[in-house]
């Protein structure tokens, strides 16, 4: 069950909506009105194959059935009511452009639409903005299941590692609260939460690097 949160603020948009969104548990952000159905037409039992039109992400190829992607703690640093917004990357932001994207299935593989993608993070200098919400913000996934969101590589501070927080929750589902990781630095050695279990793929592009993972949540 979802219990929406104290303090959730709504667009004036949103709120004269005769059918006003389910606030998202512990996030502070709300969910347009489902417009899309929530899976995919039936496919091939096990593998769900991206459509043609997705050309920024390499196919998906998901077995079922598929581990849950673990949690991992929300850290000192989550702030409710992050905005909606793809881009967090602004002019002259210091830092490796990327762009973070993945799809959000089942683990049954099936696509989960309209779910919620939130991410803060600190900037290239280690620093998080907990006065305001640079480097913070959310989107939700496409009726394929996918998310993108562009956004700069983080810093470290001390004690850890590169990493992006990570908020997951499809519609009416329990929220997944994680943190994804960089292949190749040095210090996910010794930082003590670090998992490969939640490494992002990076490739090059070419103002910057993609990182992609597909996150697998429960959806009740
Ligand atoms: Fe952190």
């Amino acid at each position: 069950m979802v219990t929406p949160v104290e303090g959730v603020s709504r667009s004036e948009s949103q709120a004269a909506s005769t059918e006003a969104p389910a606030a998202l548990a512990g996030t502070g952000a709300t969910r347009p009105a489902a417009t899309e159905p929530a899976l995919l037409p039936t496919q091939a039992e096990t593998t769900v194959v991206e459509p043609a039109a997705e050309t920024a992400s390499p196919p998906l190829a998901c077995t079922a059935p598929v581990e849950l992607t673990p949690a991992m703690t929300e850290g000192p640093y989550f702030k409710a009511g992050s905005p909606e917004d793809a881009s967090l990357f602004e002019d002259g932001m210091a830092g490796t452009r990327l762009v973070l994207s993945g799809y959000v299935l089942t683990t049954d593989c099936q696509p989960v639409a309209n779910a919620l993608v939130d991410i803060w993070q600190a900037d290239a200098q280690g620093n998080y903005d907990n006065a305001g919400y640079r480097l913070r913000g959310h989107v939700f996934t496409d009726a394929t299941g996918r998310y993108q969101i562009e956004t700069v590589v983080p810093g470290e501070y001390p004690g850890r590692t590169e990493h992006i927080h990570v908020k997951v929750q499809g519609p009416g589902g329990p929220v997944l609260t994680t943190q994804l990781f960089f292949p190749g630095v040095q210090h996910n050695e010794t930082d003590r939460i670090f998992s490969d279990k939640l490494l992002l793929e990076i490739q090059d592009t070419p103002d910057g690097v993609q990182g992609i993972y597909n996150f697998v949540i429960a959806t009740s």
